[in-house]
């Protein structure tokens, strides 16, 4: 367990009210000792290492993989399809253009981390490097439990992904909310009526928001645990959007104590393993 040298965030959202440059800011008055870098999305950045000619290639192979970890029916793991060549098309005609929405198409968020797993250099392939990627791609996770996948914010890992159609997607709204969509009232009737009770998109607090999810991350890279359990704290892990804005935006502050400690001890010398 330590803390990171290099921590990357890769902007691969391209989500106009995500400022990740704040972001940056806010890490680095906790991690003084990392060095903080905003990068361009991962897949540019890989296409990068590549000539022209190959690109191409490259490209064609990621659209094949991408097609393959798409969730077709949410109550069965991991069916297996042949792809139609129009989706390989259209996750073609995403990667090459930096930024493309993948709107109404759910992948593995596992699948997906594996995928992104493979375009991290060698170099910068061990736990001095913390790699954390933004996407506007939507994922879920199989749940043992209900047995069925459901659409998820973030998964942790190398890289760790989070994604910001997931903050507005996958916790759930609340209960009326719900009640009164049976009622077949219209979305946006319906949005207007229960607006700030839920992150939207294009969120102005969805910088604030995912401050807390970044941390959840580094987290996961240093302790292996993201999660806490007091509702106020940042790394609590929400599954309704009341808890997101109850444990990201609520506060005096920002991290239940045991936490606060923990973080103040990132940016000094004075770091022990016995914190966590
Ligand atoms: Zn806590």
């Amino acid at each position: 367990m330590r803390i990171p040298s290099f921590i990357y965030l890769y902007d691969s959202g391209k989500t106009e009210s995500l400022n990740l440059n704040e972001i940056s800011q806010y890490l680095k008055n906790i991690f003084k000792k990392s060095k903080i870098q905003i990068r361009d999305d991962i897949i540019t950045c890989y296409l990068s290492n590549f000539f022209f000619k190959e690109r191409e290639k490259v490209i064609d192979n990621l659209a094949n993989q991408m097609t393959k970890i798409k969730v077709r029916e949410i109550e069965i793991k991991n069916t297996v399809f042949e792809p139609l060549q129009g989706e390989i098309e259209y996750e073609k005609k995403r990667l090459s253009e930096s930024g493309n929405k993948s709107f109404g198409i759910l992948y593995d968020g596992f699948e997906l981390m594996t995928i992104l797993s493979k375009l991290i250099a060698k170099e910068e392939s061990d736990f001095s490097y913390c790699h954390i990627v933004f996407t506007n791609q939507l994922f879920s996770t199989w749940d043992e439990g209900d047995l069925r996948y459901h659409a998820r914010v973030s998964v942790y890992g190398f890289p760790s992904v989070i994604s910001t159609t997931g903050i507005v997607e996958a916790p759930a709204k609340p209960r009326e909310f719900y009640l009164k969509k049976q009622l077949w009232i219209d979305i946006y009737t319906l949005k207007e009526e229960f607006r700030g009770r839920f992150i939207d998109y294009d969120d102005l607090r969805m910088t604030e928001v995912m401050k807390g999810y970044v941390l959840q991350a580094i987290f996961y890279h240093i302790t292996g645990n993201p999660f806490c359990k007091d509702k106020n704290c940042r790394l609590y892990n929400a599954h309704w959007q009341e808890e997101v804005i109850q444990a990201q935006l609520n506060k005096n502050s920002e991290y239940c104590k045991k936490h606060q400690k923990i973080i103040k001890q990132f940016g000094t010398e004075n770091f022990k393993n016995e914190y966590i």
